[in-house]
């Protein structure tokens, strides 16, 4: 299925544009997308290197759209941003692992959600989870929410505020795709950051290239000089996995362990008999 799904997105999402006239039908689309609730979350595993485990996993979102079929963030999440619209869309996002973590009572389980930089901008967001936390108080500490040092950076008060409110109801917080952009984990350390997630740029191929394994180890090195768990993303290959398992990285993230897939399949595979 996961197969399918990444087909499914390569396939569609060029296409997307192409068919729809013009901007302003996407627009209409993803609207109606949100009235009608055509989105869904994936999840992609992670590997505990500490405890050879995995409970964790990270939630990505799809539209299920009605003539399209699945389609991958990369599709629509832009728009979504442009628009405002992310805003609802994260609301969404929030509710469905809210809702998935009630259903988990007892289990050893934790998830990460994506939040974008407007999200970091907008009050209204932490009182909607402030309604959601007042009502399952103990589902926070299974939530991770991940968020990208430029998302933090566009307004670092306004952020920090936010994050620390974030952090006061028990949500860990990971830092995204480290390593893709300009990034100084100086600034992060003002941050209430738990967890750095090294993107797939500074792992891919890193076990052929000496310049890169060595950028690698000293990223993993500093973030847990920060006291931060590590976690390396975009693993494909054996020998990837064996390199940043060397490295000393705490989690592994990437095809190499598992694509995404549906929630009842992540629990399934993974979660049977995996209690608390
Ligand atoms: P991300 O947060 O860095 O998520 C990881 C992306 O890399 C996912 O793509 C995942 O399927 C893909 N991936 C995982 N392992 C590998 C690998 O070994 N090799 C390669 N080449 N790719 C791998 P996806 O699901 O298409 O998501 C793309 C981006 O969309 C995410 O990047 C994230 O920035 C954003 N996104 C996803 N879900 C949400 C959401 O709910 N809200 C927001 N605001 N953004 C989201
Ligand atoms: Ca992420
Ligand atoms: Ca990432
Ligand atoms: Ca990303």
């Amino acid at each position: 299925l996961a197969k399918k799904t990444r087909q499914a997105s390569i396939v569609f999402e060029p296409r997307l544009e192409q068919r729809s006239a013009n901007r302003l039908e996407l627009i209409a689309q993803l609207r109606k997308a949100i009235n009608e609730n055509e989105f869904c979350l994936h999840f992609q595993p992670k590997l505990n290197l500490r405890t050879n485990s995995i409970n964790q996993a990270e939630a990505l979102l799809r539209w299920n759209h009605p003539t399209h079929g699945l389609i991958g963030p990369g599709g629509f999440i832009e728009l979504a941003e442009q628009t405002g619209m992310i805003k609802e869309i994260s609301r969404i996002v929030l509710t469905q692992i809210y809702s998935i973590i009630g259903l988990c009572a007892n289990q050893n389980i934790r998830l990460s959600a994506n939040l974008s930089a407007m999200d970091l901008e907008d009050n209204g967001l932490i009182e909607f989870i402030k309604h959601l936390h007042a009502r399952q108080p103990d589902a926070s500490r299974h939530i991770v929410l991940e968020i990208t040092e430029s998302a933090a950076m566009r307004d670092p008060e306004q952020a920090l505020d936010i994050l620390n409110q974030l952090a006061s109801m028990n949500f860990q917080i990971a830092v995204d795709d480290f390593g893709s952009g300009y990034s100084s984990l100086a600034y992060l350390k003002r941050f209430p950051v738990t967890e750095l997630k090294i993107d797939r740029a500074l792992v891919q191929g890193a076990d052929m290239d000496t310049d890169g394994q060595i950028i690698l180890e000293s990223t993993i090195e500093m973030g847990h000089i920060m006291g931060l768990l590590v976690t390396t993303e975009g693993v494909e290959t054996q020998a990837e996995f064996d390199l940043v398992k060397k490295l000393g990285a705490d989690y592994v993230q990437g095809f190499w362990l598992s694509k995404p897939m549906p929630f009842e399949e992540f629990k399934l595979k993974h979660l049977v008999g995996n209690h608390d």
